[in-house]
């Protein structure tokens, strides 16, 4: 389908085709396919199939989706991707713009659902993402409807397919990504519909979510085939108002502190804790970038903060669109993969079950209080994260069950997982970074983490002590962890 000829330039930058498929004359409507872009403003997926929409005088449908199978689809995710569809349908509604919400439960099992209402549609449009389900079902997705598939990136400022290929290194990325932020940073389009909402049958029970309270969409987890063993994360209400609220107070009471504060797990607030908001998409990085630019904190302040939030999320965005197998041991680099499985037949000292790892049950306290923390939360904090990361080379049989084991906990546990950064770190922590000074047990030439920068910072064995006192849930251990690629 030939968008170029009429969607506005950033947007063209923005998209591409995932088929050959034609425009289909006879469509109803445009469909706009969200799987993680949970916002209705601000988001150039529904900007590109409102002006595609506009131009051939239809109008545009926006779907929502939640099954109960996907990998690690528990209470805790399910309750974050109802709260984001709720103010999905809200926001829609304000732009006149018919947002259809589905959910599976046992007793509503609609099969092929998204191919029913692409048959209908003169085109669909949905999000570019370089990992986990919404990636795997895209693909999937795009190679068996007759309908023309547009995906379009959404989740990073400087649209991914833009950058030159072959970028090897953070700071050739950051370079690359830089020069290009301020061309993305200043668009909001918000383009509206020249034609009324569509009022058509669906043929589907939809669920109507505007206006409904928590406690209702609890409910409805509820009655979901899911694991209900990993509970809600209160501190994190899926709620796009809650996620500018938070950015606000960040840049207000914390930015200016960041640059020097930000590795204290010890200290509310050090981090900006949008993670899990810009994960599902309730918050985009266009405008946190732009937020966080018309500050007025310190420039070096603000030159930390867009690096994290703009450069290393961003380049990890890139690796998983370049680097096949990202989400797996396989996705590692050469050098990091030949060293730890030189190594994988060391003893370990210590071999933990899943269900110790899980509840945070080993002989080091520091690390028991970050899984901890993540179990209660659904967050855990960057620095801790590192160490944690680390800790499983030396405590599971093998690297490869150290990687699974590693992936498997942060995607099932964290609100911000199954992310692009969450397979980037870890392959930091797997060796990806520059290697150790020389060669060790179990690790190779990959650099181990100790533990002693962390307890000096002020109040973290306070912390510490706090974390593992705390009472915490226990939550349903699997025989074995399933391949999550199998979906
Ligand atoms: C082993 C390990 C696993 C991780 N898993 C995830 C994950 O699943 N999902 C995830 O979003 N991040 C992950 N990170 C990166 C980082 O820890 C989190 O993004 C950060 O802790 C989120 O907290 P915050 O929002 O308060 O971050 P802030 O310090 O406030 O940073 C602002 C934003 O910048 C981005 N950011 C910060 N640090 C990084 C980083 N190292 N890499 C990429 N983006 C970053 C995040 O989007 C974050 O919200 C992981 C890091 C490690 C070492």
């Amino acid at each position: 389908m030939d968008f170029k000829s009429y969607l506005s330039q950033d947007l063209i930058d923005r998209s591409r085709a995932l088929n050959d498929n034609d425009f289909k004359q006879n469509g109803a409507y445009v469909l706009c396919w969200l799987q993680q872009t949970l916002r209705a403003f601000d988001n150039p997926v529904i900007d590109a199939a409102v002006e595609t929409a506009n131009k051939h005088d239809l109008p545009v449908l926006v779907y929502h989706g939640i099954r109960q199978d996907y990998p690690h689809a528990s209470d805790r995710l399910h309750y974050f991707l109802l709260g984001g569809s709720r103010g999905l349908q809200t926001g829609c509604r304000e732009r006149g713009i018919r947002c259809a919400s589905y959910l599976q439960t046992p007793d509503n099992i609609e099969k092929g659902l998204v191919y029913r209402l692409a048959k209908n549609a003169a085109a669909v449009f949905l999000e570019d993402h370089p990992t986990f389900v919404a990636r795997w079902q895209s693909e999937n997705f795009s190679r068996k409807t007759d309908s023309a598939v547009t995906a379009v990136d959404a989740a990073r400022l400087v649209p991914t397919r833009v950058l030159p290929g072959g970028l090897k290194t953070t700071p050739s990325f950051r370079a690359a990504n830089k020069v290009l932020r301020d061309t993305y940073a200043h668009v909001q389009r918000d383009v509206m519909p020249s034609v009324p909402a569509f009022e058509g049958d669906l043929g589907f029970t939809e669920i109507y979510l505007s206006g409904v309270s928590d406690t209702d969409l609890e409910v409805m987890v509820a009655e979901c085939d899911i694991d209900h063993s990993l509970w809600t994360c209160p501190e994190f209400p899926p709620s796009r108002e809650v996620a500018l609220a938070k950015m606000d107070t960040f840049i207000e009471e914390h930015l200016p502190r960041y640059k020097w504060t930000r590795n204290n797990p010890a200290k509310d607030g050090f981090g900006s804790q949008l993670s899990p908001y810009l994960h599902f998409g309730l918050l985009g990085p266009r405008e946190l970038y732009e937020s966080i630019s018309k500050s007025n904190a310190h420039s070096a302040a603000k030159w930390k903060f867009l690096d994290e939030a703009i450069t290393w999320r961003e380049w990890f965005h890139y690796q998983a669109a370049h680097i096949d197998s990202f989400e797996l041991f396989d996705g590692l680099p050469e050098r990091a993969k030949t060293t730890l499985i030189e190594h994988a037949a060391d003893e370990r000292e210590e071999l933990y079950s899943l269900d110790d790892l899980l509840h945070g049950r080993t002989s080091d306290t520091i690390w028991n209080a970050a899984q901890k923390q993540w179990l209660t939360t659904g967050y855990m904090h960057n620095n801790l994260r590192m160490y944690w990361g680390k800790k499983l080379l030396a405590w599971t049989p093998n690297p490869i069950e150290a990687w699974n084991t590693a992936c498997y906990i942060n995607d099932r546990l964290s609100l911000d997982g199954r992310d692009p950064a969450t397979y980037g770190n870890m392959q930091w922590c797997f060796g990806k970074a520059k290697p150790g000074y020389r060669e060790i047990s179990v690790y190779g030439w990959v650099a181990p983490k100790s533990s002693a920068a962390l307890v000096k910072r002020d109040g973290v064995n306070d912390w510490v002590a706090k974390m593992n006192d705390a009472p915490h849930g226990e939550i349903s251990v699997p025989d074995y962890i399933a391949d999550p690629l199998k979906f």
